[in-house]
Order: C-alpha cells, then sequence, then structure tokens
C-alpha cells in the first residue's frame, strides 16, 4: 500500500486538519480559512469543488514555471529515483550542473554558488559575506522592501513585517528608495526622482560613515512593496556609490528574477552587475525548495583560504539542484523569459493602461514582464490610497471586496494594502492574460464605489 492513500481526501476533513494542526505564517490562526487545493495545471488551480481559477498570484510570485510542468515533474520523479540525499560535504552531478548553469547566465564574473532552502537564508548569507569580505558591520537597505523572515532579514525589510521583530540584528539603516508615485523627495518627474534617490544615499552614506558600510542591499524591481521600478539610471547610479565607498552591492532578485521581469535577472534591463545576487523562488519554481546566492570571484576570492562561516545540511540539495537544472532548461527550450517579456510590454502594460483610464480608483499600474502592480487610490489628484497603509480588518474592506468579486469571477488575485498586483506564472498564455485582465476590470468597479475624488 502506498502510505500516502490515507491523506484526507476532502475539502472539510483537510479544513478539520488544518485548524487544528497546522499553524500559519503572518496569519491570526482564528482569522483565516485556507482553501485547499485539490490540483493545479499550467495557470489554473482547482478546489475540491471542482472550482477552476486562474491564477494571477503564482502563489507567492514564485510558481513561474505554472503547476505540474510534465517535463519538470518527470525529470524530479527521475531524479529521486537515482538519489535521495547528499551532505553539502560531497560533491553532486546536480548541484555542480545547476552552479554552472546559473553561473552562466548570471551578469559579469558572477560565477560561484552558494546554495540555500529559500530567499530568506540567501539574503542572510549574502549580508555575511559582504560584512566579512569588507571587514565592515553596516547594511544599508530600503524602506518598502522585503527580504525574508529570518532575523537578519526580516531586520533588513523596510516594511511592518519587521515590526514584530524588533529589535532583531544590529547594524542595519533604512534609507528611500525611488518610487515617483510617492516620491518621498517631492520629485516631480522620474528623472529627478532618480537623481534625487541618489543624492539620498549619498546622504546617507555621509552621516553613517561610507567606511562602516558592507553592503546596500536592494531589491532590483521592488516586489510586495508595489513593483516599483527604479527609473533609469538609479541601479547604475548605486554601482557607482557602491564603487566609490568599496561597498558590497547585493541586488535582492528572489522575486525579480528568473524570468519575472522578461530577462533572467532583472538586473539585465539596466546593464548593471552587482557583487551578489540573491535568488530563489523561479529558480525551479518552488516544486522543491531552493535559492542562493550568486558570487562575483572577487568576493568568493575572500573565502579562498579562509574559511565562510556558515552553511546549511541541506545547501545543494540533490533533488533541488536537479529540478533547478531541469526548470532552466525547459525555460530556455519553452522561450518562457521571452513570453514573459513579450506579455509585459504587448498585453499586460496596454491592456492595465487601458483598465487605468476607465476606473477613476486606479491611481497607477506599472510594471514589467509578468510583475504588475494596480495601485488604487480614493482620489487620484492626493494620491490618497483607497485603504490606509498596512490596512486590515474593517479597513481594508475596499480591497477583501475587490478580491472576492476576482474570485466569484474565477481569477485568483494578490492584493497588498492599496493595491492588486498582476503576477501570473511567467509560462501564461496571451488568451489566459485577456481573460485575467477582463475579469479584473469587472472586478475594479467594486473599487471605484469607494472613490472619492471628482
Ligand atoms: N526577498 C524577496 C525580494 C522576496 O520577495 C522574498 C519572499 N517573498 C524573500 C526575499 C524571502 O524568500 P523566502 O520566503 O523564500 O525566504
Amino acid at each position: 500500500m502506498n502510505p500516502l492513500d490515507g491523506l484526507p481526501d476532502t475539502d472539510a476533513r483537510i479544513r478539520e486538519l488544518d485548524r487544528a494542526h497546522v499553524f500559519h505564517s503572518w496569519s491570526a490562526q482564528k482569522l483565516i480559512d485556507p482553501l485547499p487545493i485539490a490540483s493545479a495545471e499550467g495557470s489554473h488551480f482547482t478546489d475540491y469543488d471542482g472550482t477552476r481559477y486562474l491564477d494571477f498570484s503564482s502563489q507567492l510570485i514564485n510558481a513561474n514555471i505554472g503547476y505540474n510542468h510534465p517535463k519538470l515533474v518527470a525529470a524530479i520523479q527521475d531524479y529521486v529515483g537515482r538519489l535521495t540525499t547528499i551532505a553539502p560535504t560531497f560533491a553532486n552531478d546536480a548541484r555542480s550542473e545547476a552552479a554552472r548553469l546559473i553561473a552562466e547566465l548570471a551578469p559579469g564574473d558572477l560565477n560561484r554558488v552558494f546554495f540555500t532552502n529559500g530567499g530568506a537564508e540567501a539574503v542572510e548569507n549574502a549580508m555575511r559575506m559582504a560584512k566579512l569580505h569588507t571587514g565592515r558591520q553596516k547594511v544599508l537597505a530600503a524602506y518598502r522592501s522585503y527580504h525574508g523572515a529570518t532575523a537578519g532579514a526580516i531586520t533588513a525589510t523596510g516594511d511592518p513585517r519587521r515590526w514584530g521583530a524588533e529589535p532583531a540584528m544590529p547594524g542595519i539603516v533604512h534609507f528611500w528608495g525611488p518610487y515617483p508615485y510617492r516620491s518621498a523627495f517631492h520629485s516631480e518627474t522620474p528623472e529627478q526622482e532618480c537623481e534625487r534617490a541618489l543624492q539620498h544615499l549619498r546622504d546617507t552614506l555621509m552621516v553613517e560613515g561610507a567606511h562602516t558600510v558592507a553592503a546596500i542591499i536592494l531589491e532590483t524591481v521592488v516586489g510586495t512593496n508595489g513593483i516599483l521600478v527604479p527609473p533609469d539610471g538609479y541601479l547604475a547610479g548605486v554601482r557607482q556609490i557602491c564603487d566609490e565607498f568599496g561597498i558590497v552591492y547585493i541586488a535582492d532578485e528572489v522575486m525579480a528574477g528568473f524570468g519575472r521581469c522578461g530577462e533572467w535577472f532583472a538586473v539585465d534591463h539596466w546593464d548593471v552587475t552587482p557583487d551578489l545576487i540573491a535568488f530563489a523562488k523561479g529558480v525551479n519554481s518552488g516544486y522543491v525548495p531552493l535559492g542562493g546566492v550568486v558570487i562575483s570571484e572577487r568576493i568568493a576570492r575572500t573565502f579562498d583560504e579562509r574559511i565562510f562561516p556558515g552553511g546549511l545540511t541541506y545547501s545543494g540539495h540533490p533533488l533541488a539542484c536537479a529540478s533547478a537544472v531541469a526548470s532552466i532548461t525547459i525555460f530556455k527550450d519553452e522561450g518562457i523569459v521571452e513570453n514573459a517579456r513579450r506579455l509585459g510590454t504587448e498585453v499586460i502594460g496596454p491592456e492595465l493602461a487601458k483598465i487605468a483610464e476607465r476606473h477613476p480608483s486606479v491611481g497607477e499600474v506599472r510594471g514589467l514582464g509578468v510583475f504588475w502592480a494596480v495601485e488604487l487610490v480614493r482620489d487620484a489628484a492626493t494620491h490618497a490610497p483607497l485603504v490606509p497603509y498596512n490596512a486590515s480588518g474593517a479597513d481594508a474592506k475596499p480591497m477583501n471586496e475587490l478580491a472576492a468579486a476576482c474570485k466569484e469571477r474565477g481569477l485568483w488575485p494578490m492584493t497588498h494594502f492599496n493595491r492588486t498586483h498582476v503576477v501570473p506564472p511567467c509560462i501564461i498564455t496571451e488568451t489566459e492574460v485577456r481573460e485575467g485582465l477582463g475579469i479584473l476590470d469587472e472586478a475594479l468597479d467594486v473599487a471605484d464605489r469607494y472613490y472619492e475624488g471628482n
């Protein structure tokens, strides 16, 4: 008998066991009722009542290759029959090849890979490498950013998710990144925003003491804080500042990398080469947990003769690495990065612009690839958000109603504060994207009811 034959197989039983025994992330345990998912394929998943949802969330923006890709599933099944677990102290075929493929895709001389189980561990280790490489202690991170939920990564995070963990890791200082729609610098154009944000970073370094700063960590395109695409010139400016002061530039591409932005790495849009890139999610779409840091030769050499003091039992797990090899190969064979890029420029961008014209509550749409935000406002003139920052409970009602209106129509949305994000799998078809955007268009009437401007 297959030991998994005894798994609970009804919606009611799964919910009952979930409520009794599963402790959920980022949740008040009694206020949530997670939907049991029975099956999934491509860009859709289906619940136990047979309701099929088109997924505009990619789970947590990680299912870039979609669900149950037959070739990826077959490769994983094949590999698990060959080798199950090997400690990082051994070498392994899948790990070596995954590292080679990732190094080949990464820009510049980022040629070595330290594997982790996910994004937060990648960020932790990148910060540690930067500190040991420079002999300095501080890390600069942006407000409106998310870097993970472990001690250092959550401290680097610049949003309310950090509050519950404070005080956590000492030595992290926050600064404001560019966000033309809600500029911290009162800029009127993206060019001005770029210039002022770079000056603000220089000012921050001046008062912190640039010689005390090991690293600047930035999401290349900010993800869950609003899909903030940096203005042209900003990342090149950060690179220049890091070079000037001997600071390590860490690009957090846990969410933005591996096709999400229509490039293998989001920095490719601006031809910028960081010193370290943290990745996870899209590297194998979470079929098996995997993340890592791609490391420049210069930083890797720091640890040629000196021990790197860090490691994980499952670093470079063979099954996870085999799934990354298979996933990257499938991405290349099927042109999945190109699909994401084309859908962004030819379909999602233009269609969202039309939606913005039809709905007064849409303050701004922005993004690239399959990574877009629709930011909702009460008043287009003042940019007053449709719901308050960090709204929950009754305050979040308009966003909850919008999400419900999408779900009723078979679209699974991703909403955050006053935004709904359009973040489907990178393999989504044009027909599916148009269908989902059509549903979103209808559902946004709900948000318009809360609009108070003229
Ligand atoms: N960095 C970024 C930019 C992320 O979006 C996330 C996850 N949403 C993380 C780090 C943390 O990754 P994980 O949840 O795999 O630890």
